[in-house]
């Protein structure tokens, strides 16, 4: 890090949580070089004077990982290793003024929508005619794309309505202006990304428009994958099959988290759905598209779980056999509905329920994987690490989902070209193969 007076200054960003944060962070990295500013994101290099820590305010994990990333940068500056420290996001858009109180050496907290106000600490202004032109700072061949902010939903045990807003969908004319801008640097893969995907249009167009949002990026030349995630089971808008099926660039992979697998939990969730309209969606979307990946995240240890509805959840899973599956211990959060409910689920049962889907997950992802051995598959390659290549194919999300690794001591490939690759082997979590 810089010593203090020296150099011109430089600021580094640094984000944690969910990739909707590593957007507002990619738009604030925009926003600030746009203004002249000599700024990094994640920089590794110490030398910068000015840090931004844009967190996360999710559950206990992510908070403390906050917490404690701020503090950290709070005892530099103490140590005059750092002039200005500034934090953003949504533990700060939370818990603002008690981390002023906790944290003085912190210059300015700023709330989830106050980038402008941010930007005046450098003397910058909100530059409009950079939106829709987005620096990213994932590998230069996929991109994230935020399509709307906020969420409108009642789910018993997130706080994010508390720290993101209500639900608002980004103007259509825009993602499309921002997918062909990706497009121009060098994206092929569009991730789509929002508190709840399937609700984008409502507010703006008064209809569900996400299948008509999604025909209008794959119309957009050179991205080759859009990929779908953060989708709601109620009320979701099956026109998306259809899309999916009629269009090559739409992955046949969707993200959807359900939370649970017992009726009377997703009630007491408050999701608006039952475990018998879950598997039947579930099915009429393997029937519309019957290569489809499914990932989904489930809460073990909601308040009112009994062993009885964990059951539930197990044999759940046992039977929608889900592709890729995530799952969280609950986590007791202010001001959320869950937290007027007795969090009575001790977190070492909560721990072990999620250990034990788990386990259970990782014999029906290596029994899925086995089933691709032999078989070849489009192939985007992300990355060369450790003597291997790493790509994934259109059922793979990156950072969450299978790899597929590559021997690059035999085979060259280039990093964000797509291959062909046959798959040899296989593992719970990872396809090993090569290009033909
Ligand atoms: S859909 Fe439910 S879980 Fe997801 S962000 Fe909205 S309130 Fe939270």
């Amino acid at each position: 890090m810089k010593t203090k007076g020296l150099k011109k200054d430089k600021v580094n960003i640094v984000t944690l949580g969910c990739s909707k944060n590593l957007v507002d962070s990619e738009v604030m990295l925009t926003q600030l070089k746009g203004n002249g500013i000599n700024t990094s994101h994640e920089s590794q290099k110490d030398d910068s004077n000015i840090i931004i820590v844009n967190t996360c305010g999710f559950i206990d994990n992510a908070k403390q990982e906050s917490i404690d990333t701020i503090l950290r940068y709070a005892d530099a500056k103490e140590e005059g290793i750092i002039d200005k420290l500034y934090v953003t996001g949504c533990l700060s858009q939370r818990y603002k003024d008690d981390l002023e109180q906790e944290i003085p050496q912190v210059d300015s907290f700023f709330g989830t929508m106050e980038l402008p106000a941010l930007l005046k600490k450098f003397k910058a202004d909100y530059k409009h005619e950079l939106v829709g032109e987005r620096i990213t700072t994932t590998s230069n061949h996929y991109s994230y794309m935020k399509i709307s902010e906020g969420c409108d939903r009642p789910c018993s045990f997130c706080a994010i309505p508390l720290m993101r807003g209500k639900h608002i969908s980004r103007p259509m004319e825009g993602l499309v202006t921002e997918a062909k801008n990706l497009a121009r640097n060098g994206t092929k893969e569009l991730l789509l990304i929002a508190q709840d995907s399937t609700y984008y249009g409502l507010d703006i167009y008064k209809k569900r428009n996400l299948a008509e949002l999604l025909q209008r990026l794959s119309d957009v030349e050179g991205i080759a994958w859009i990929r779908l995630h953060y989708a709601f089971p109620t009320g979701f808008p099956l026109d998306v099959l259809d899309v999916m099926n009629d269009r090559d660039n739409i992955c046949n992979y969707l993200d959807i988290p359900l939370q649970h697998g017992s009726t009377k939990m997703l009630k007491l969730m408050r999701r608006g759905t039952t475990r018998e309209k879950t598997e039947e969606l579930i099915q009429m979307m393997r029937d519309k598209v019957p290569d489809i990946a499914i990932r989904t995240t489930l809460i073990a240890g909601h308040p009112g779980e009994t062993e009885a509805d964990f059951e539930e959840m197990v044999s759940f899973v046992e039977r929608m056999r889900f592709d890729r599956l995530g799952i969280f211990n609950y986590s007791h959060e202010e001001n959320t509905h869950a937290y007027g409910m007795n969090d009575d689920v001790p977190d070492e049962v909560k721990q072990e329920r999620a250990n034990h889907v788990m386990q259970i997950q990782a014999e029906i992802s290596n029994e899925l994987n086995q089933s691709k051995v032999g078989r070849a598959f489009k192939t985007l390659i992300d990355r060369k690490e450790g003597g291997q290549f790493y790509g994934r194919t259109e059922f793979d999300s990156p950072e969450v989902d299978n790899e597929v690794i590559i021997d690059a001591s035999q085979h060259y490939l280039r990093i964000g070209d797509f291959a062909q690759i046959k798959i040899k082997d296989a593992t719970e979590f990872d396809l090993y193969g090569e290009p033909i």
